[in-house]
């Protein structure tokens, strides 16, 4: 007989795979993180967004102050006047909001998405 052999008797393989428990497990955690990420991407993206929005909003403020400037007392009928100081026409909100008072000299302008919230600059005019 050899003695190696004897010495070293043969190793069970007792693992078999995950259980149930297990996989039920990882399949948890892992709709856990992926919905943690795609929270924070979306809420990024729309941040995203309101900044862009306060921006074009900032651009057609200054286009309407010019616009007094070089025609005072005359109010503005259409917007492609309005479009004539703006270097790439008149800008839209990102988020599908809609500019209301675009072309009213005495207000400004606001944009439809912003018009309901309390977080500061969120598709508004930045103080
Ligand atoms: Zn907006």
């Amino acid at each position: 007989m050899d003695r190696r052999t004897r010495m070293c008797p043969p190793k069970r393989n007792n693992f078999s795979g995950w259980g149930l428990f297990e996989t039920l497990l990882a399949i948890a955690l892992s709709a856990i993180i992926t919905s943690v990420v795609a929270m924070g991407a979306r809420q990024a993206l729309d941040s995203a967004n309101a900044h862009d929005c306060s921006k074009n909003l900032g651009l057609i403020e200054a286009a309407k102050d010019e616009f007094t400037r070089d025609n005072p007392g005359i109010p503005l009928v259409n917007e492609s006047q309005l479009a004539a100081y703006l270097k790439y026409g008149l800008p839209s909100c990102p988020s599908g909001g809609r500019y209301d008072h675009l072309l009213d000299l005495t207000q400004k302008t606001t944009c439809s998405v912003g018009l309901n919230t309390n977080k500061a600059n969120y598709h508004a005019l930045a103080p």
